[in-house]
């Protein structure tokens, strides 16, 4: 699960990312509003924690921009004590719940829980897509027809697991870059061919019905065989 926190007060920000990568989420932080919506945007998050006060743009104008969009991220937002409108807003903007500052963290912790099991139904950690079942606990892929299985480094297992968390869609290089490697690394787009042809030859290895097609000028599909 991807966390992006859109928040300008720092130390807010780094103790929330220190303590929710405790819970074994990946996390990015944008410190400004202009930064937040353009992450937003990206489409590649699980859970949206957005901050009202921003600057650049204020929260509830990026919420409602992913919105009109068609972005169907979750969003908390959070809010001033004083803030009744900007929680109005918020919520009519498209915000899925919201907090208010200051919160405890635990609070905060549970509201992401309950929006990502709405979301995602309980989180199951195997990931079925064709013939090939992902393991998301011990990090391997195992045919469910001949029980051959091998086991995938992080990055592979990251990258296969957005793949079969999407099957049959187009993922561009710069999606799957954002959502492999986060905004703060750059990446060579040659590192995600490389990745891809990890993985082609583990699912070929495994005789699997799947295959990671390119879709000239736009990325990356997984498809399944008929
Ligand atoms: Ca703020």
């Amino acid at each position: 699960m991807k966390l992006l926190i859109v928040e300008d007060e720092f130390a807010l920000a780094d103790a929330l990312r220190d303590r929710l990568q405790q819970e074994k989420y990946e996390v990015d932080i944008a410190e400004d509003g202009i930064t937040g919506h353009e992450l937003s945007m990206s489409d590649t998050y699980d859970l949206i924690i957005m901050d009202g006060m921003l600057p650049g743009m204020d929260g509830v104008n990026i919420i409602w921009e992913m919105r009109k969009a068609g972005h169907k991220t979750p969003v908390i937002m959070l809010t001033a004590r004083a803030g009744l409108t900007d929680r109005v807003k918020g919520l009519d903007a498209g915000a899925d719940d919201y907090l208010t500052k200051p919160f405890e963290v635990e609070e905060l912790l549970a509201r992401i829980r309950a929006l990502i099991r709405r979301n995602h139904g309980p989180e199951e950690n195997l990931l079925c897509v064709g013939n090939i079942q992902l393991d998301r606990k011990n990090g391997a892929i195992r045919n469910s027809q001949t029980g051959a299985d091998v086991t995938l480094s992080g990055k592979e297992l990251k990258l296969l697991e957005y793949f079969m968390d999407n099957p049959g869609e187009v993922l561009s290089r710069g999606k799957i870059s954002l959502r492999i490697w986060g905004h703060e690394d750059t990446v060579e787009y040659n590192n995600v061919e490389v990745y891809v042809s990890f993985i082609r030859r583990k699912l070929k290895f495994l005789h699997a019905n799947l295959q990671v097609k390119a879709v000239r000028g736009l990325g990356y599909r997984l498809v399944e065989e008929a």
